[in-house]
Parts: C-alpha cells; structure tokens; sequence
C-alpha cells in the first residue's frame, strides 16, 4: 500500500518532535539533579515531585496505545497499561514516605510490592505479545530466560551483593538485587522469543525492550548502592529510570499513532543457544575461579548453580532437537505434497500432462529394453460441452471427476490415467499389446457409457466417449523410440471414432470397418477381394468408407439394425463384381469404348452372383446389384426406378459416388469437397433419392463425413489379377 508523502513527512516530523521532547526532559531532569543536589528539599522535590511527571503521562498513552492496537497487541498493551499504573502507585507511595517519614521510606516496603507488581505484569506482556510462536518455542524461550536469569543472578549475588552484605540474611538486599533479575529475565524473553523468533517486531515493542535495559542497568545500580548503604534520593541513578519512563512514554506513542501489525512467526527461527550457553559457562567460570581463589576448594553452591544450569541447557536442547525434528517432519511432508501437487490434476486427482509425457518416455526405454509393447488411449468425452452448457460449468467438473473414477477403475493398477487435457484423457498401458489395450479400451467405453453419473443436485447425466488405441512395440506398429508417432496415432484413432459416429473405440493404422464390426459373419474371402479391388483403384480405401457413410446415412434415416447390417456389408462388398473386369479397363486414363463400357457394367449383376454363388448372404445380392441403378429409372443394370430399388442401394448409390468423386483415380482427379458436394445436389432427384442426398448432405455438415485414409496395403503389394481368368465363372 503506497503511504502519501505528505503523512510521511508529517510522521517523521512528529517523531523528531517527540525525540528532541525526551532528550530535553531528560536535560532538563539531570540540570535539576545536579542543581539539587546540595539542597535536601530541592532534591527530594526533584526526585519525588518532578521525577513523577513522565510516569503520571505514560499511564494515559499506555491507554491509548492499548486502544489502538489489534490482537495480541492490544493484550501487551492493557498490560504494560496496569503495569505502568502500578509503577506510578509505588511511586506515589514512595514520595509519600519521602515526605510523610523523616527517613524515606526502607526497602522493602509497601512501594516495592507495587514495583515487583509492575514488573511481574511486565513480562506476561511481553510474552502475550510473542504468543503466537508454538508452544513449544515459548517454552524453550522461557527456559532461555531463566537461565540467564540464574545465571546472572549467581554470579552477581556471589561476586557482586553477597561479599558487601554482612553475614545476616537483608530482605531489602534480596528484593532490591530481584529487580534487575526480571528485567533481565524480561529483556532475555524479547530476544529469543520476540527477536529471533519473529520478522517485523514492532517498533514501540523494540522501545519497551530498549526501556526495561535501561531499567535493568538502574536497578542493578540501585542493588549495588543499596547494598553499600549509599542510595538516596538525590542519585543520578534516578536519571536511568527517567529515561525509561521517557522512552516507555515513545514506545506508546509510536503504538498509539500509527496501528502496529502483530510480529510474523518466523518459520525457521533463530536459535538463541549461544547466549544462555554462553552466560552460563562464564558464571561457573568466573564462580568456580572465585572459589579457586579464595579457599582453593569449589563451594557447594558453586555445584550446585553449575548442575543447575546444565541440566537447564540440556533440557533446552532436548527441546531444540525435539522442534526441530518436528519441524523437518512437516518440511518433508510439505515437500512431499508438493512434489504431487506438481505431477496431479487438482480437479481429477489423476496425474496431470506433463507428468503423462514424461513418464512415456520412461515407460517407451524400459518396454524397448524389455522388448515388450506399449499401449496408448485417448479419451474425449462426448459433447461435452453440452454438459456444460445444460448442467452448468460445476456440474461437469463433477462428471469430469467421476469420470476419471470410472476410468482408473477401467485400468490396471500399473497402467498409469493422466488428464490430458479438458475433457480428455490418456492412459499408458506398459506391456500391452494392441488386442489388450483394445479391451481395456472398450471397457472404459462401457463403464462411461452404461450407468449414468448422478451430480450432487441427483440429476442424472449420460455420458459416451471416443476413444483412440494406438500400440507401438508390435508387428506392424510403431517403433517405440516414436513417441511422439505413437500420440499422434492414438489421437488419429481418435478422431475417427469421432467422426464415425461417438460412443466407440477405434484402434489407429486400421481402417474403422464398420461392415466387419457389426457383421462378423461376413464372408472373409469376399472382404478379402473388395479389398484387393480398391487397392488396385487407388492408394486410399474405398469399400470400407463407403460401408462406414452407409451406416451413418443408415442411421441417420433411422433405419433398423438389421438394414443398417445390411447396408454396411452391401457397401463393403458392392464392387466385388470388378474382379472380373480387366485392370486396363477399370484405371484406363481414357475414355472407355462402348465394349469396355459394356464389360464394366455388368460389374453390380457380377457381384450380385458372386455373393450368391461364393456366400450364403444371398440377402446383400440385390444391394450390389441395385447400387448404380439412377432414382429416376435411367440407370443400370436393370433400370428400376424410385423405390424399386432397394433403400440400401440408393444409400450405397451416393456414398459411393461421394468416394469416386473424392478420390484420386488414374482417370480422373479428386473434386474438392464442394464440387462433390455440388454434384450430388445436382443429382438429387435424378440420380439419387433425395431424401438419401439430403440425409448425406446433412451428415456432410455435421463434420461426420470423413476423408478417405490412406491404404495400408499398397497398390504395389496387389498382384495383378490374371486378364481373362473369371473368377467364379464355372
Ligand atoms: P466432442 O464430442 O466433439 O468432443 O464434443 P465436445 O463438446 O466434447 O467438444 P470438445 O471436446 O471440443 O469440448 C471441450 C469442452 O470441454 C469445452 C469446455 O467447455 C469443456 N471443458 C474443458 N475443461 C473443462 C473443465 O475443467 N471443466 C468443465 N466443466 N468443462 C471443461
Ligand atoms: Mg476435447
Ligand atoms: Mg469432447
């Protein structure tokens, strides 16, 4: 957030103001300790009147800054509040005695149960401000704290207080020496809590903390001169605690003009160790030293503070080891989750693309080292986005989701699903051949397709995908060093089943067979000469295009399954009867002279009687024979017109024109898509059933007419029929 100049200015003004306003109280303060201090009124006035004006201000600008302040903060702040009021009490108490008491008040007294009060409520607020560190860090903070605390309470007690002390036990001497131990114990808390603990400690908390050092070093001056007997009212040491009040009073300033955030937890905290380990080995040092040097024997307590502090830094570091384990337990599991957040599909679960591409390759060496298969499917739900628009945009991402649940069941469980994309999917099938990964295939087909999936709202959605298996590693098939062949197969396949109707698998380098699939029984020798037919036509197919139209068409007139067989196995099968018309004739570049007319004509009624004579499907003869029969009665062989020619026949007449026209042929050039397409409007009503011209034309637009592929067998590979021999002729 951009702060305006203007404010920055101003802060930064009203800041110098406020420093310049402390330094010059504290001037002001020192000219009048040093000016009283001849006079035994003018420096109890000073210390007990004057000395009490930055604690009467503080006590309001705690109040306000704790009004101010959020959170935590706000918490520190009530409390520094209370403490600081009862600070001012004590004061008040002691000034009290200072005028009331011709000696002042002694140590202890009732001021000092309000000074300790004050301190005690100081360290909670401290802590309360650093509250958000685990629990486990305070703790170790707390430890931290009281160690050095022991630590320096030992050896100032036993090389400090304690030799100026007569032999008698002095209350006063053991509370005025607690008073620097809580600074020390509270500052000790703000380094390895607060400072090492935390990113951005508040300014007015680094203030408080500068306040109770200077506050320690006062006390611990005021420990010394108590016990020498040479503290009085007039001491320069009372400039000390002027100064904390001064610099408590700028603390909550700070807090109360500009809102303070509460520190940030460091994740990985600095570790404060050196300095309680430090501290600590210096006291039993400098103790044991002492001892050496005065009887030469190691004093009890010595041992004592010595095993104390020890077994203090090794807890601490127990509690170290045990945080910090702890903290690399959660960093490698956070690791973990990270690492599978970057090879997964959030919606899905399932492994994301990239994931998919590189483990493809794996998979690709290790099959090629093994000299084993490897498979491929890709998915793409059926108009989808129908889903979408009809269900909403949530609604499929939940049948997104229950579809890759459907497809994971489909699989192996070391077959490896990824999303490859929107609504498509992949999965990688190491050592499976074609025929397996074509089950597994249509398994997922089946799954997708059989039950509905039920959105949350319980409507229920049915769902079909295509699916494209491509194999690479077997007979025929790709070599596996080409991945990117094998995708690019799978994906051909793919589009292929999408063109040829939805809802089917389709594997890739085979031509979709339509007449085969849905008609097993056909017979293979007769399957076996349509093909070797259209091979010798062109390089492209053509029975098995014209079967896959037929179909479409079929369907589209909403024909019975029965026809539909029908019509697919007759337009696989409709050219057979060329096997008895010479090769010169049938790829002749020419024109044909009436005789070879003559001859190719008869290529239907040939076919007719190979079907008869060579199969027991006698039903499909009619079918051959009537596909160049003409709607309006001027076509061959027998001339029939309108709907004495049979349905499939009229549907074979426009498919198969639709392939002649777009093929490439030694007698003619392939038309573009519309002059094809141009011909059959031309047609329709001549040539072809209208409604049979429509129904295709309609297929045409819906992008379901697909281009002719490519033979896998070559024209070189067909052996040229013997010219004259008759096939079938008895
Ligand atoms: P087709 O049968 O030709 O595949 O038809 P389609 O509608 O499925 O067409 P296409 O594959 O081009 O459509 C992809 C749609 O999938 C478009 C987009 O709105 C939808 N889609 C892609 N990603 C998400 C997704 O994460 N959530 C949802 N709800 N829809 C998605
Ligand atoms: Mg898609
Ligand atoms: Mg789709």
């Amino acid at each position: 957030m951009a702060v305006d100049p203007d404010r920055m200015a101003a802060r930064r003004r009203f800041t110098q103001l406020t420093v310049v306003a402390g330094a010059a109280w504290l001037l002001f303060y020192a000219l009048l300790t040093g000016l009283s201090q001849d006079s035994e009124a003018s420096a109890r006035f000073v210390s007990n009147v004057i000395y009490l004006a930055p604690l009467v201000l503080l006590v309001p600008l705690c109040c306000l800054a704790a009004r101010r302040a959020s959170g935590r903060l706000r918490t520190t702040w009530w409390l520094l509040t209370a403490s600081n009021l009862l600070w001012l009490i004590g004061e008040l108490i002691w000034s009290g005695y200072a005028y009331l008491t011709p000696d002042g008040a002694s140590t202890p007294s009732a001021a000092d149960v309000l000074y300790l009060a004050s301190y005690a409520l100081a360290l909670p607020a401290v802590v309360v401000g650093f509250a958000g560190v685990r629990s486990g860090r305070r703790l170790r903070g707390l430890l931290d704290a009281a160690l050095v605390a022991l630590a320096v309470g030992a050896a100032g007690w036993t090389l400090v207080i304690g030799p100026l002390l007569p032999r008698s036990p002095q209350v006063g001497a053991v509370v005025a020496f607690v008073y620097p131990l809580f600074a020390v114990t509270i500052v000790t808390v703000l380094i390895v809590v607060g400072l090492c603990g935390h990113r951005a400690v508040p300014r007015s908390i680094l203030i408080v903390g500068a306040a109770i050092t200077l506050a320690g070093l006062s006390d611990a001056g005021y420990s010394y001169l108590y016990a020498i007997h040479s503290y009085d009212d007039s001491s320069w040491l009372n400039l000390g605690w002027q100064a904390e009040a001064v610099l408590l009073c700028g603390a909550a300033l700070t807090a109360a003009r500009i809102p303070e955030h509460e520190p940030r937890v460091r994740r990985l905290d600095r570790d404060a160790a050196l300095l309680p380990a430090a501290v600590a080995v210096v006291t039993v040092v400098c103790l044991a030293a002492v001892d050496h040097l005065g009887d030469g024997s190691l004093r009890l307590s010595t041992l004592v503070i010595a095993v104390l502090l020890f077994s203090g830094l090794l807890i601490r570091q127990a509690l170290v080891t045990r945080d910090r384990t702890r903290l690399a337990t959660a960093l490698d599991a956070a690791l973990r989750e990270q690492e599978r957040l970057a090879i997964t599909d959030g919606l899905t679960g399932l492994y994301n693309r990239r994931f998919f591409e590189e483990m493809l390759h794996l998979e690709a060496d290790r099959s090629a080292r093994q000299g084993a298969a490897l498979s491929l499917i890709m998915i793409d739900l059926d108009r989808f986005k129908k889903i979408n628009d009809t269900y909403g945009h949530p609604a499929g991402d939940v049948v997104l989701a229950e579809t890759a649940n459907r497809i994971r069941r489909a699989v192996r469980p070391s077959d490896l699903v990824a999303r490859y994309g929107g609504e498509e999917f992949v999965c990688l099938l190491p050592s499976a051949d074609e025929e397996t990964a074509l089950e597994v295939a249509e398994r997922v087909r089946w799954l997708l397709a059989r039950v509905p999936m039920t959105l949350p709202d319980s409507r229920e959605v049915r769902l079909t995908a295509s699916l494209g298996v491509a194999s690479a590693g077997i007979r025929g098939g790709r070599p596996l060093a080409d991945i990117q062949g094998l995708i690019h197969d799978a994906d051909g396949a793919l589009y292929r089943a999408k063109a040829h109707g939805r809802d089917r698998v389709v594997p890739a380098g085979r031509i979709a067979d339509p007449a085969l699939d849905t008609d097993p029984d056909l017979p293979a020798g007769l399957v076996w000469l349509a093909d070797q037919i259209d091979a010798r036509l062109s390089n492209h197919e053509h029975s098995t295009a014209v079967s896959r139209w037929a179909l479409l068409t079929g369907e589209r007139l909403g024909l019975g399954q029965a026809a539909l067989r029908r019509a697919a196995a007759a337009a696989r099968l409709h050219d057979i009867g060329k096997i008895n018309v010479d090769e010169a004739i049938l790829t002749k570049a020419g024109n044909l002279t009436d005789a070879e007319w003559r001859v190719l004509r008869r290529h239907p009624e040939e076919g007719a009687r190979l079907l008869a004579d060579l199969s027991d499907r006698a039903d499909l003869a009619p079918l051959v024979a009537g596909h160049h029969e003409r709607f309006d009665g001027t076509g061959y062989p027998a001339g029939l017109a309108g709907d004495d020619i049979p349905l499939e026949a009229r549907i074979i007449a426009v498919c198969d024109s639709w392939a002649a026209m777009r093929a490439d042929r030694p007698y003619s050039a392939p038309l573009t898509e519309s002059q094809a397409r141009e011909q059959i409007l031309q047609g329709r009503g001549t040539q072809f059933d209208p409604v049979v011209a429509d129904a295709f034309l309609a297929l045409l637009d819906a992008g379901a007419i697909d281009e002719l592929a490519p033979l896998r067998l070559s024209r070189a590979d067909v052996p040229a029929a013997p010219h004259a021999q008759r096939v079938g002729t008895p």
